[in-house]
This record gives structure tokens, C-alpha cells and sequence, in this order.
């Protein structure tokens, strides 16, 4: 059985009604999933008729406001995000072709929480908060506390994300998302590269910030790679020395698409194309 509920209310009238029901956004990885699962009767609760989890709505701190079954190509296609947040349009830019953007949605991008999901490290480095909503309650948690490990998260039965807020992020005047993957589109990352840079004219980099996909069990930060350019112009010497850091912290797999080393290698190659 599958369910429409058209409000937030609706919604929650149903979780309680349907303890083990599941929620639909997009179906683009509920689908996949379901097709390889014993087959039994089961209730599904689809998000995409619930007009309030689609607004992408500015916040009175100049940040935004991402309601959490806004697709990918809704966010491409967004002037405020592509204006302020060009870092998350890029990301939502290469996810699958443009079918599945039309259809995948960002929070069921988060909730899938696999290392290769190409909207994490945008939301790690723009300090995403997510909004999560049950029956009983809202809490708020940071993106990073949020995701437990590939494929895990803190979501409770019964409860949704909502939202995703982003703060303003205004001082960060480079924001480039890069990602190698076996083929030009339809590909996941191989891996990727979120970068912001604050940068005075003279081209010094003043504060610096990277995180990758999939070449770990989730999201991979580099403290050591942002703090050897930070004070530094961004230059090819000094994004070589970073490189080298960032290829020791990471801790890649091989799988069908890469082999481990291979995605050490493009972890660090990817900061190089921040000069090129
Ligand atoms: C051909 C193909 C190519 C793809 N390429 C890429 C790619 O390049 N990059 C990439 O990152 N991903 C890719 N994906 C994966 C997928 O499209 C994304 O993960 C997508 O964003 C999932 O969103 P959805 O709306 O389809 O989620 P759904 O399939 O509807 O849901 C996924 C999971 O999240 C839960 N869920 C959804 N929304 C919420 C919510 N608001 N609150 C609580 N739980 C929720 C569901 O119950 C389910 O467990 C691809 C998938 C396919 C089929």
C-alpha cells in the first residue's frame, strides 16, 4: 500500500497509524532497494504530495532553507542556492543524468548516506543542520553528527527530515565541487572534492576547507591539506604538498568501480584542478 499525505500532519497521522512504514521520496534508492528485498506486504508513505517538504525558502539570517524532498534539478535550476551556495548546485549538477534529478531527491540523498552520495561533502562544508520531524517532536542536529558511518544514520523510526538549513556562506568566494567518475554523467564518484576558499585579492588564500566522497567510509575531512595552504597563494607548489596529506589520510576501498589506490591518487590530483 502506498500512501500520499498531503500535509505535515496527514503525514504524521499516518506513521502513527502504520508503525513500520517506509518513506518514498523519489524512490530512486527505496526502489532499487525494494527490488532485491523478500517480498511481503508493505506500507509506504510517499513525501512528494506534502507541499511544505519542496520550498526552498530564504532565512532571516540570509541563509536558506531546503525542504528535504526538493529534487536535484529543482536545486539546480534554484537562483538563490546557484547565487549563494554554488558549491551545492555543482554537487547536484552530477548526480545520475537529468531523469533521476528530476525524480531524486536531497534528503533522500542524506538518508541513503552512502560514501559516494555526491550532496554530503557540499553539506559538511556549508555546516548544514538538518530539521527532523516525528509525531512527537523537532530536533535539529549538525550534518556531520547526523551520518553514523556508510549507510547508517541517527533517523529514528518514524521520523523525517525536513528541512536542511544552510548558514550564510557569503565569505567563501571560490566554491568548486569536482568528481571523477568511470564515465562523463550517469557515473557515481570514483571520488570527489568539495572545496571553499576565502581568498584576498591578492589571491592569498585567507581560510581554506575540503572534504571528499568515497574514498572513505563517509565523508573525509583533511585538517593538515587546509591548513598548509591556509596563508598561502593558491598555487600549484603548495596544492602538491596538499595533496600528499590528503592522500595519506584517506582510507578508500577497492570496489567494482576503482581500486584503492586509484582513488588515493584522484583524491589529491582533485585539489590540483582548483588552479586549473
Ligand atoms: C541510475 C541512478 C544513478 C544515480 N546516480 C547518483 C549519483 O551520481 N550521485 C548520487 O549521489 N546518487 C546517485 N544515485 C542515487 C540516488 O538517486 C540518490 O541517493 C537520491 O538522492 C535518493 O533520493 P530519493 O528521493 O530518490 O530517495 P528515495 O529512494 O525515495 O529514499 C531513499 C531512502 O531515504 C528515505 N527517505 C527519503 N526521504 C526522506 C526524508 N525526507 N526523511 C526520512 N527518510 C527519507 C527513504 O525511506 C529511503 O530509505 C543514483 C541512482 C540511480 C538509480
Amino acid at each position: 500500500m502506498v500512501l500520499f499525505p498531503t500535509t505535515i500532519d496527514d503525514l504524521f497521522e499516518q506513521t502513527q497509524r502504520y508503525s513500520n512504514a517506509q518513506f518514498m521520496a523519489g524512490g530512486t534508492d527505496l526502489l532499487v532497494s525494494l527490488r532485491h528485498a523478500p517480498q511481503h506486504e508493505r506500507t509506504i508513505i510517499g513525501l512528494e504530495r506534502v507541499d511544505e517538504l519542496h520550498r526552498i525558502e530564504e532565512q532571516p539570517d540570509n541563509g536558506v532553507s531546503i525542504g528535504a524532498a526538493v529534487t536535484f534539478s529543482s536545486i539546480t535550476g534554484n537562483r538563490l542556492l546557484k547565487a549563494r551556495y554554488p558549491l551545492l548546485t555543482q554537487a547536484a549538477a552530477t548526480v545520475g543524468g537529468p531523469a533521476i534529478r528530476t525524480m531524486a531527491s536531497i534528503g533522500g540523498n542524506i538518508v541513503t548516506a552512502s560514501p559516494a552520495a555526491d550532496s554530503l561533502p557540499a553539506l559538511y562544508l556549508l555546516d548544514a543542520r538538518l530539521e527532523l520531524r516525528s509525531a512527537t517532536g523537532n530536533r535539529t542536529v549538525a550534518i556531520d553528527e547526523f551520518i553514523l558511518g556508510p549507510r547508517r544514520t541517527m533517523l529514528q523510526p518514524g521520523e523525517i527530515i525536513s528541512r536542511i538549513i544552510l548558514p550564510p556562506a557569503v565569505a567563501w568566494n571560490l566554491q568548486l565541487f569536482e568528481k571523477v567518475g568511470r564515465r562523463k554523467s550517469l557515473a557515481i564518484a570514483v571520488a570527489s572534492l568539495a572545496a571553499m576558499l576565502r581568498l584576498a585579492d591578492d589571491g592569498t588564500a585567507l581560510e581554506a576547507r575540503f572534504a571528499w566522497g568515497s574514498v572513505g567510509p563517509t565523508v573525509l575531512r583533511c585538517p593538515a591539506a587546509e591548513a598548509v595552504l591556509t596563508g598561502q597563494p593558491l598555487q600549484e607548489a603548495v596544492l602538491h604538498e596538499a595533496a600528499a596529506l590528503v592522500r595519506e589520510a584517506v582510507s578508500p576501498i577497492d570496489d567494482i568501480r576503482a581500486s584503492a589506490d586509484y582513488r588515493r591518487s584522484v583524491a589529491g590530483n582533485l585539489l590540483l584542478r582548483l588552479v586549473n
